[in-house]
């Protein structure tokens, strides 16, 4: 029988309790220099560079400052990438696979140029990733895309068995894994309340709780008629990632959100999260729907998500599902109680790039494919730097093609047939055998 909590689950994110939602300003200006529409990671990459090059920046969310996906997520900072080396380099040749994971690397050291100029207190630690693979097949093709990442780029790597995996991760569900030591994770909760406290400190206007209706006018001047009145800005940002809607519909088409969902556990006894992941490495396995685990920051308790783009649910329904992929992933968690169970929106692409750009005079950043924590930073402050008119704009990501499929405007009809797909694949691995 499942087993069931005593105490309820909280529906809110673990991070908020270190992170509270902070309250913004309830009314808006009619008139902005730079307008950005959303509040988190991106958001506030672009706006502190664009402040500190002396523009003017208003934002709106129409929810809570910070309550996207930039303050739900998991924190891990990676340069993972949803094509492998080869079919890059394949596709488009050696120099261009090469620059393109020199960016993705790139977008890792942006978070840690963020913390260090604006020391920021937010658990950065590069403590590494460790990729369990559920079979042989996982394991040699994950190990032949880090040789050659290594080959070509130098990223440090290393295969373990499964007897060294164990000395990693209290499990014994997986073959093999990876372990990427110069990558890791950060507490996205206070990641993104420092970066609002560095753009609220440079002047940043922020207005919750206001809906971007329509953009009325895409001329010199853009009118964003909202639910609070009509803004009237020189320039537009679209930072809204999996929460983008029709308000631009060309950007919506090229864009296929989808629901992320996580738990964590109450505090946990006797350096138990210790024993569990002895060296505090975040956790992502190989499976096409991945299960992700690690310890929080202060390391009382374990985090794991999974179950992507699956059927909503209530979080308390969710929780339970979680919870007991936990137990059977993470057998010492048998009798451990679930405090929080939380979902978040992320957002994918037709060709699976994240994708910054302009169009119609309207800029946008998103789709980031669950690495939008280090691809917000970077690229929101790529996009600022482009709207500055600035050389050091320049990224692979800007303004590439990209793509939609014909009469698709907003539902994604054909999401749960590619997560059938990818549960088809991942039949014998935990991330679908311990989830159904
Ligand atoms: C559970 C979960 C786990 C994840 N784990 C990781 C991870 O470990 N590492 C990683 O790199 N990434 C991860 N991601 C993805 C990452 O969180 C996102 O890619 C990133 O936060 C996107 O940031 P953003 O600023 O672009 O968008 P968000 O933070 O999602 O903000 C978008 C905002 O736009 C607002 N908005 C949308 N439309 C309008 C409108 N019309 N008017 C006004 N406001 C609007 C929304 O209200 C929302 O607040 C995860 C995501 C989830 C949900």
């Amino acid at each position: 029988m499942e087993e069931r909590n005593e105490t309820p689950i909280n529906s809110n994110p673990y991070w908020w309790n270190a992170a509270p939602i902070p309250v913004g300003l309830d009314k808006v200006p009619n008139q902005a220099d730079v307008l950005i529409v959303g509040s988190g990671i991106t958001a506030m990459s672009a706006a502190i560079t664009l402040l500190r090059n002396g523009r003017k920046v208003t934002v709106i969310d129409q929810n809570k400052i910070g309550s996207g996906a930039s303050r739900r997520n998991a924190g891990y900072v990676s340069r993972s990438f949803k094509h492998s080396f080869a079919d890059l380099e394949k596709k488009h040749g050696l120099e261009y696979a090469i620059k393109l994971h020199r960016e993705l690397d790139e977008s890792v050291k942006s978070v840690q140029e963020f913390v260090d100029t604006y020391h920021l207190d937010c658990e950065l630690k590069f403590l590494g990733r460790l990729m369990p693979a559920p079979n042989s097949k996982h394991f040699q093709s994950l190990e032949q895309d880090l040789a050659k990442q290594k080959h070509h780029l130098g990223f440090e790597y290393q295969m373990l068995d499964k007897s060294e995996l164990q000395t990693e991760l209290a499990t014994d569900s997986y073959y093999g894994a990876a372990l990427i030591p110069d990558l890791g994770g950060i507490h996205p909760g206070k990641y993104h309340a420092e970066l609002l406290k560095v753009a609220l400190s440079l002047g940043l206007e922020v207005c919750e709780e206001v809906k971007a209706l329509e953009i009325c006018s895409a001329g010199e001047t853009k009118q964003v008629n909202t639910t609070k009145g009509i803004i009237s800005a020189k320039e537009l940002i679209l930072a809204t990632n999996g929460y983008t809607d029709l308000l631009f519909p060309w950007l919506r088409r090229r864009i296929i959100p989808f629901d992320a969902y996580m738990i964590a556990t109450e505090d946990l006894p006797n350096q138990l999260a210790q024993k569990i992941i002895p060296h505090n490495r975040v956790v992502i396995d190989t499976s096409h729907n991945p299960l992700f685990v690690r310890q929080s920051p202060d390391g009382k308790s374990i985090l794991l998500g999974g179950l992507t783009a699956t059927k909503q649910a209530s979080s308390e329904e969710k929780g339970h599902h979680l919870a007991k992929i936990l137990k059977r992933l993470l057998p010492d968690l048998e009798g451990a109680s679930i405090a929080h169970s939380w979902t978040g929106k992320c957002s994918g692409t037709f060709d699976l790039y994240p994708h910054a750009g302009q169009h119609e005079g309207i800029y946008y950043s998103l789709g980031y494919c669950f690495v939008g924590v280090p691809m917000g930073t970077y690229l929101g402050k790529k996009l600022a730097l482009n709207l500055l008119g600035k050389n050091e704009g320049k990224t692979l990501f800007f303004n590439r093609k990209f793509p939609t499929i014909p009469f698709y405007k907003e539902n994604p009809w054909f999401l749960s047939t590619v997560f059938k797909y990818y549960d088809h694949l991942d039949k014998g691995t935990p991330a679908y055998d311990f989830a159904y």
